[in-house]
């Protein structure tokens, strides 16, 4: 028999499909194989089997071996595949690659195994303690200590005791060693109350609707209304029924409370696959589910693509999270794909948030996808009511501090009462630039055309795009000043000022740059939660899903920001993430409260947003964007060129513009927009940007079509060249 298989070689992105004998392999269609390739051996996928080749059968090479006991690939996840390369006319290598955790391609790990150790049973123990010689006391105090512990790990006896005694009582055939797999479990000291809750009328339609309906459901439900408890309702359905379950949520709330109720609920059942796990637990983990002794894959984005089989459910939480989408090939869209998976496997698809993506909603209007809605906080108490405080104001009062008076009153009274609050700038070190105060000369990253960001506890100035390092200015490299400002409001600046503020309260920050190594944010959170702090002051990351029921106040210093973003999405941004910051506040007994601090108190969507009135929210929205032809009432689509040559990027996006002006003209009343020009960051990690930019109303798929593959033409060893359809960044 013919194996097709396709090989996994990063450099070239060969989408060719060689053939291979199976031989004596044991190889079968979804195996991982070592087979020979030009002068080496490399890894690949079996994606088919055949009894025919184009080749003659004495010119193919044997498959060296199979990887893994049991085919990494699911028949399923082949199908899966296969649609994705197609959608987004990526390399079938490429999209394989997302099916694995990349740590154990290339044998990078492997499962590990420890030696034990227990007593023979082939001798009694007084026999064994009566034949020692005297004086021999760490031996016998070994036996006696396996005799009461049974196995035990062998580098915990040789530590407790001595590896000699270990070594004679083994030489003696007294003790035996045997090697073990050991499971690594990531998270393993996370304990949860398992406390079981009955659920709320509206949690009960919430589950019966999504029971009943064929369609995929969109829950709307506010800040509080225990979505959650209905995922875990739905899940529990799911896999009584002998099925299997995917919980997706935002990378940034995989939290340490998620994980604590999940496994509360389902102990080892459920696994986890994120990107902050050992390489080790990984590949346990992702085992574990694969041979279906877990049946609950929990992450972020990437767990969309869990080995699961019999696959009953998919619940997005979250949904409106941008870190949904993927901002590396394949640049896939999350509930595409889920979607597709739910549809291929018949199982249900789940969609949860408080304020969905305008796209989503508008499907749940028009009967695309079901809608199960949750008005009310599980435990009856209303939204925290929002206070606006006008920053006009406050400066023409001669408050210049970024926090409003009414601010500074509130978080009076909070800490008063020993509550705790939340404070959220609206991006990390938003206004840290570095400037000339004499000339206005700003400093930028040598590698990417943006400003560089102060951070003050290192001393350093850094680019949030490369994470290139500068020294701090002395002087000014244009006009030599030494009048150098670095002032904004960074989160390190609103800490140093609350703590002036308020001497006595603890503070704990949170942002990228206090979250870097594994655990990072886990930890924050749980000191937080733990009430050691009484304040956390962050970026976007603590706006996310928490739930800490001390927290009565919540400051958003900056709501303006993203209102301003060029974004046709900076509304619906800045609407969800009003309300779901606001969300953390007053999630328990205490009623909570939140101070909106903005420039311009009148605008629309933050008038909606402190009303919690999402309706009129979207429909504003809705008349805007299709006024003037934006998502959900068209598509824009971003070709982008990428080189390190700038020549090269310029020459490469003149073929991509004439190139794609033949579509264009061929499907000009799809149109509404068409143009090529430098990329608003015009150059990062040293590569300049450019892009054709266009936006159309119809003929979605057969004008992608053409530009996929118009892109895919442009790319060389030397320029990267990609499609994106409605991007959320357009930086
Ligand atoms: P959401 O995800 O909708 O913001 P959560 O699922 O986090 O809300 O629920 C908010 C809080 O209410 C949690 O502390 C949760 O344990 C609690 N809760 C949820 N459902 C119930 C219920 N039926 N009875 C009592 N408490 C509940
Ligand atoms: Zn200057
Ligand atoms: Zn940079």
């Amino acid at each position: 028999m013919i194996a097709k298989v396709i090989v996994d070689i990063a450099t070239s992105e060969l989408d060719k499909i060689f053939d291979y004998k199976i031989g004596y392999s044991g190889a079968t269609k979804g195996s991982r194989v070592i087979v020979p390739f030009g002068k080496f051996k490399t890894e690949g996928f079996v994606i088919d089997v055949s009894s025919v080749s184009d080749y003659p059968e004495d010119k193919l090479k044997p498959i060296i071996r199979v990887v893994d006991e049991v085919p990494a690939l699911t028949e399923e996840n082949l199908r899966l595949a296969e649609f994705i390369k197609n959608k987004y006319h990526s390399s079938m290598a490429s999209v394989l690659r997302l099916f694995l955790p990349s740590e154990m391609r290339k044998g990078k790990v492997r499962s590990k195994t420890a030696t034990y150790l227990s007593l023979s049973d082939g001798i009694s123990v007084s026999d064994m303690l009566s034949s020692l010689k005297k004086g021999a006391d760490k031996q016998v105090a070994v036996i006696r200590f396996l005799q009461e512990n049974g196995k035990t790990k062998q580098a915990e006896v040789n530590e407790a005791f001595s590896p000699s005694s270990v070594t004679a009582l083994k030489n003696k055939g007294y003790v035996i060693a045997t090697e073990e797999k050991v499971i690594r479990t990531p998270y393993k000291d996370l304990s949860a109350s398992g406390k079981r809750v009955s659920l709320t009328a509206e949690q009960q339609n919430a589950v019966n609707s999504v029971k009943n309906s064929n369609k995929p459901t969109l829950i709307k439900g506010v800040t509080g209304s225990g979505k959650t408890e209905v995922y875990l309702q739905l899940i529990e359905s799911v896999i009584s029924e002998g099925k299997t379950a995917i919980m997706l949520v935002p990378e940034i709330s995989l939290t340490p409370q998620t994980f604590s109720r999940l496994r509360s609920r389902f102990g080892d059942k459920c696994a986890i696959l994120h990107s902050g796990l050992s390489a080790g637990e990984k590949f346990d983990e992702w085992w574990r589910l694969r041979s279906g002794e877990a049946v609950i894959a929990i992450g972020a984005r990437s767990a969309i693509f869990a080995p699961l089989e019999n696959l009953g459910i998919i619940i997005i939480d979250e949904e409106h999270d941008q870190s949904y989408e993927s901002e590396a090939s394949p640049r896939y869209v999350t509930d595409e794909i889920a979607l597709y998976r739910a549809k291929l496997s018949n199982a249900k698809l789940v969609l949860g948030s408080a304020t969905p993506k305008v796209e989503s909603y508008l499907k749940a209007t028009t009967g695309e996808y079901n809608l199960a809605e949750m008005k009310e906080r599980v435990n009856g108490r209303p939204l925290p009511e929002i206070i606006i405080a006008d920053m006009r104001d406050e400066i023409k009062h001669g408050n210049i501090s970024p926090f409003s008076i009414a601010l500074k009153t509130e978080l009076k009274n909070t800490l008063d009462k020993g509550n705790q609050a939340i404070i959220f700038l609206n991006r990390r070190g938003f206004s840290q630039k570095v400037i000339c105060r004499e000339c206005g000369y700003v400093a930028k990253c040598l590698n990417c055309d943006v400003p560089l960001h102060y951070h003050k506890a290192e001393q350093v100035l850094k680019c949030h795009f490369c994470s290139a390092q500068y020294h701090m200015l002395t002087a000014c490299p244009e006009c030599g000043s030494v009048s150098i400002n670095y002032s904004g409001t960074g989160t390190q600046k609103v800490v140093d000022e609350r703590q002036a503020l308020f001497p006595s309260a603890k503070i704990l920050r949170m942002d990228n740059d206090t979250t870097q190594n594994k655990e990072g944010h886990f930890k924050i959170l749980k000191e937080f939660s733990e009430k050691k702090a009484d304040i956390l002051v962050g970026t976007q990351m603590v706006a996310k899903g928490h739930d800490f029921p001390s927290v009565t106040l919540v400051g958003i210093l900056d709501a303006d920001m993203s209102l301003y973003f060029s974004d046709y999405r900076s509304g619906e941004r800045t609407f969800q993430l009003v309300t779901q910051v606001a969300g953390r506040s007053g999630r328990a007994d205490d009623s909570g409260k939140v101070v909106l601090q903005t420039y311009s108190p009148k605008n629309p969507v933050l008038q909606s947003s402190i009303n919690y009135d999402y309706e009129n929210f979207f429909k504003r929205e809705c008349m805007v964007r299709k006024a003037s032809y934006f998502p959900p009432f068209s598509h824009v689509l971003r070709l982008m060129v990428e080189s390190e040559d700038e020549d090269l990027a310029i020459s490469t996006l003149k073929s991509a513009f004439e190139k794609t002006r033949e579509v264009y003209s061929k499907y000009h009343s799809s149109f509404i927009y068409f143009d090529k020009m430098k990329s608003p960051v015009k150059k990062i990690k040293n590569k300049y940007r450019f892009q054709v930019l266009a936006r159309i109303r119809d003929n979605y798929e057969d004008i992608e079509n053409e530009f996929y593959k118009i892109a895919n033409g442009l790319i060389s060893r030397k320029v990267l060249c990609y499609l994106e359809v409605n991007p959320s960044s357009t930086s």
